[in-house]
């Protein structure tokens, strides 16, 4: 993944497709594309996976809230994208376990009625994923034991669900995806934004004109057909293709929140079936913290990165609160990040719409015939690999092509030969501290031995970021040389998620972090300043919003 060589590679090369967007959706599709042998290339106005695609609820899932309102208003939509998220859920789980795994939900209930209700539901979900992966069942627990898995919850509670789904590491999966891609054959570069098409008299797209945002340059990559997979920002593109296009994506914020491990103090996460505006939150363990989300609201500041501010906070909080043995306090949020659901519009002629609470989930993939722009609109991350298939099944259409899909069982970057042995192997092969060699197992699988082998090469390297947490001086090295890691923003909040879960250990790392990737990149002493000041401001703001 070098980006000098594969700038150049985009400024000379003719590809079959070319990809916009490096988040779930792109990724997927770019490498879905490079193992059917097509000529690839993917890019991102920002870094990989830098909006949406980091900031979900990290849930592997069907969607329990569906399957409830599928039934409920007898939904064939909805059920259908249940099964698509179940059948989905091993083959995400099996192609990366360093970077999900199963996880354990529990649904406190305050009456024997709301139990049994939970129950039958989730033996029905039980029943939609069977025979696809090896989760355990969900089953009905008692309050001693909903109370010692998880010690936090209220003592008023009457009983507890508890059923399976996955979880992963949303940032670091889409990454992998990207690496995986690129060592497929795909050209992948962050930093490169599309700002225009070139067309031939019949308005056919040609080229996809962009900016290099890191040398301020433009330059066209020609390419045979153009994949629009910018999630909540397609109607952008689509309208820059073809002006006449109808709006079909509404944004929806949603917003998470980190609180301390010990609120729940429990490997399992909690499901909050019903808020007070009718939808579930979720409070789920990650990275030694508690992310408590989420809300779904519509947004309209398109361009602007959407932030968790106080009110949002509030609310969370006293979702939360009831299920709760102990009082919770607001001082308690270390961190908090805000994503945009790329919701579709059905076409109904009424896409003007407010509420985004009802809004398909699915994906849906668009060919505008005119100008020739495939769009990979909707759905979610659990389904990435299903949705860039059927996109890529298009393409392979378009082009003549019978190369069949092989995302299925191909394992992706880091996966190869991993399993639990990995992080003890690398206590004896380097002799690092028990806690570093567990993340950098999760972290990079197997690829974790070249970040080890830089801490051997040069000592300074084999020092942490911040004593209180794993992360070597290494990782920066690696992530710059091997996963295009640009910016101290694009190291700690997507390679090592310290963002989303501390702020204020954020901005200590921050200057430590710019130091170590001006010297692998080249920085004056001037960038370097500027890199960590820029993001220490931004840190600041963000903890200026929550405090309103
Ligand atoms: C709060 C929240 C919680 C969620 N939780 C879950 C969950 O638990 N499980 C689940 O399965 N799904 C979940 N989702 C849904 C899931 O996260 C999204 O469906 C998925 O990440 C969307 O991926 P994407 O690639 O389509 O969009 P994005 O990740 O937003 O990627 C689009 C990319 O396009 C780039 N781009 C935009 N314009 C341009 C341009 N002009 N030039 C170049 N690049 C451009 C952007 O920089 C961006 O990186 C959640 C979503 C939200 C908001």
């Amino acid at each position: 993944m070098n980006r000098t060589h594969n700038i150049q590679q985009l400024k000379t090369r003719q590809f079959d497709l070319c990809i916009i967007g490096a988040g779930a959706s792109g990724a997927g599709c770019a490498l879905d594309a490079a193992l059917r042998g097509l000529q690839v290339a993917l890019i991102d106005q920002n870094d990989f996976a830098a909006e949406t695609s980091s900031k979900s609820t990290k849930l592997v899932h069907g969607g329990v809230r569906y399957l409830e309102q599928a039934f409920k208003n007898l939904d064939f939509a909805q059920l259908r994208q249940v099964r698509h998220g179940l059948n989905e859920r091993h083959i995400v789980l099996e192609n990366a376990p360093h970077l999900a795994q199963p996880l354990g939900l529990i649904t406190p209930v305050f009456s024997w009625w709301e139990g049994l209700y939970f129950s039958i539901g989730l033996k029905l979900y039980d029943w939609f994923a069977s025979g696809k992966d090896h989760l355990p069942r969900s089953r009905w627990l008692t309050k001693k034991e909903a109370l010692r898995r998880m010690p936090g919850l209220s003592p008023h509670i009457h009983s507890a669900v508890l059923y399976y789904d996955g979880q992963l590491d949303d940032a670091r999966y889409c990454i992998a995806l990207v690496h995986s891609a690129d060592e497929a054959g795909a050209t992948v570069v962050n930093y490169t934004q599309v700002v225009g098409f070139q067309k031939d008299s019949q308005q056919k797209i040609e080229a996809v004109q962009v900016m290099d945002k890191l040398s301020e340059t433009s330059f066209p990559i020609r390419s045979k057909w153009v994949i629009n997979c910018t999630g909540a920002g397609a109607d952008h593109i689509r309208q820059l293709a073809n002006p006449a296009c109808m709006q079909r994506i509404r944004p929806s914020k949603g917003v998470h929140v980190t609180l301390p491990y010990r609120v729940l103090n429990s490997a399992d996460a909690m499901l909050i079936p019903k808020t007070k505006d009718g939808r579930v939150v979720f409070a789920v363990p990650f990275e030694g913290v508690l992310l408590l989300g989420t809300t779904d609201d519509p947004y309209s500041e398109q361009g602007r990165e959407p932030i968790l501010d106080a009110t949002e906070i509030d609310f969370l909080l006293e979702t939360l609160q009831p299920f709760l043995k102990e009082k919770i306090d607001k001082k308690e949020v270390a961190a908090g990040f805000g994503g945009l659901r790329p919701l579709l519009a059905p076409h109904t002629g009424n896409e003007n719409g407010s509420t985004t609470k009802t809004l398909l989930r699915d994906h849906e993939v668009e060919l505008d015939t005119l100008s020739g722009l495939l769009s990979l609109l909707g759905g979610k991350w659990t389904t990435y690999r299903l949705m860039a298939k059927d996109t890529i099944d298009t393409v392979c259409r378009l082009l003549g092509s019978h190369a069949a899909c092989r995302s299925e069982k191909h394992l992706l970057v880091g996966a190869e030969g991993w399993n639990n042995q990995v992080a003890a192997d690398l206590q004896s092969t380097f002799g690092f501290d028990a806690d570093i060699c567990r993340h950098l197992s999760r972290k990079y699988g197997t690829r974790a031995v070249q970040v080890g082998r830089l801490a051997q090469e040069n000592t300074a390297w084999e020092a942490r970021i911040l004593p209180e947490y794993p992360f070597l001086k290494a990782e920066v090295v690696y992530t710059v040389r091997e996963e295009m890691a640009c910016t101290p923003r694009d190291f700690l909040a997507r390679r090592i998620r310290l963002e989303i879960t501390d702020w204020r250990q954020t901005k200590k790392a921050t200057p430590i972090v710019a130091q170590l990737m001006g010297q692998e990149l080249g920085w004056t002493t001037e960038e370097t300043n500027k890199q960590a000041v820029d993001y220490t401001v931004l840190l600041d703001f963000f903890i200026s919003k929550t405090q309103g």
